[in-house]
Formats: structure tokens, sequence, C-alpha cells
């Protein structure tokens, strides 16, 4: 097989991209080589879903003084918080309320503050992600009220239903963008400018819809390898 050409993948997607939309590079199940290789052509920013993958990978690297930026994208785990807390600097898959205090409480005691995005279950088949207006109101009310005064959110998260009805994938995005202008009019004191939509199949679509922010794996790195060993 030949050799995944990252840069290259890396500066193509870049060109077909608005300047505003920051790429984060997916590299879940791809070494640390391969983050090591995505940032040496330029790459910042990576996004990984499970946290003690990444915290192998990343203190691996920053060891070596390499000092990517890494967004959790993945649906976290009570006892992962504080692991995710110290390796990064913000969480994209807030799913519910208890995760922010949670957060909050492990930010105190690393002296640190994290920025999060609340994700919003927009598919039948991902299942995290808050489904209702008045959860997600429940918690904008909380931060905006100072409750977790270590947790700055951003804005929004979501993962498209998996599925070649482009209708239906274009709906998912323009409903969470609707949702985030709503609550960005019932929450003016909150910065909500974050749209985190879009991945290797539908990222093109999402910036259409107002993404801020696609999130990339297998267009940059490949197919991953679940296999023995991943
Ligand atoms: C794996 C993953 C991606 C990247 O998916 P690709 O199809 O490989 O681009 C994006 N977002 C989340 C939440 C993921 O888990």
């Amino acid at each position: 097989m030949e050799k995944t050409d990252i840069a290259g993948n890396i500066s193509r997607i870049k060109a077909g991209l608005p300047p505003s939309v920051r790429l984060v590079a997916v590299s879940k199940f791809h070494p640390a080589e391969s983050v090591e290789e995505a940032f040496r052509a330029g790459q910042v920013l990576f996004g990984e879903n499970r946290v003690q993958e990444a915290a192998a990978k990343f203190d691996e690297l920053r060891s070596r003084g390499i000092e990517p930026e890494l967004h959790i994208i993945g649906s976290l785990q009570r006892n992962k918080v504080k692991e995710a807390v110290r390796i990064a600097s913000c969480i994209q898959s807030v799913d519910r309320m208890e995760l922010l205090s949670e957060i909050e409480k492990r930010c105190v005691q690393l002296g640190k503050a994290v920025d999060v995005l609340l994700e919003i279950k927009t598919g039948e088949e991902t299942k995290s992600g808050f489904t209702s207006g008045n959860d997600v109101r429940a918690a904008l009310s909380a931060l905006s009220a100072g409750e977790f005064p270590h947790v700055t959110v951003r804005g929004f998260m979501t993962m498209a239903p998996n599925t070649d009805d482009e209708k239906a994938v274009r709906d998912a995005f323009a409903s969470v963008r609707r949702l985030r202008d709503s609550m960005a009019a019932e929450f003016p004191g909150l910065d909500l400018g974050e749209l985190s939509m879009g991945m290797s199949g539908d990222y093109r679509i999402a910036v259409e819809e107002g993404s801020t922010m696609v999130r990339i794996g297998t267009a940059i790195f490949g197919e991953r390898d679940y296999g023995e060993g991943a």
C-alpha cells in the first residue's frame, strides 16, 4: 500500500476551506509519528476521541518539544475528565450537565481553564449529545451565571447522521446552527461563535451551513486500522 501523503492531504483540504474555518486533524488510531508529520506540515490543532490513547501520544510528543493543540471530541466518562483536562485545551463533547461540574472541579485541582463545546445530538446512531433544547438552556444558564468559572463555552458541536441522504445531513447542520442562533440571542453574555460540524464525508456541506471548525480524520491520515494493536 502506498504511504498516505499527510502533508499533501492537509494542504489540499485547507485550500478548499474558507480562511475562517479551522481544521481539526483527527488523529485517533493513528500513531504519534503521523501527528508529528502533520504538525511539521503546519497543522497545529488535533482531535482525539479516546483520552488514554490521546494522553499516551501527546505526552510523548510534548516530551520531545512538539506542542500541538489538542481537543477531545469523543464522549467522555466522568472518570476520564481529569486526564482530559490535563491534556486538552478544549473538550468539544460535553453532552450533559454533570460533566461541566466535573470539568470545573478538575480545572481547579490542576490550576487550568478549558474551553468547551456542547455536543448536540442530531443523528440516531450517535449515542451522545444533548437532545433537548431545555437541557441545553439549563447548561448555558449555569455557565452564564458563572457556576463554572474555569470553563468557557465557545459554541456547539455535532455529528450529523451517517447517511448518503444529503438533505438529512444538511438539515442536521442547519438545525444546530439555528439552535445556536437562538441561544446566542437568549444568552448575549456568552460566546457561542464556534460550530464544530463536518467530518471527511460531509464537511463541505457543514461549511455551507455555517461550520467554523471541521474535524477531519480519514481524508488526512487515511483509513483507520481498528484491528489488533490499534
Ligand atoms: C472520528 C471522528 C471524526 C473524524 O471522522 P472522519 O470521517 O475520519 O473524518 C470527527 N468527529 C468525531 C467526533 C470523530 O469521532
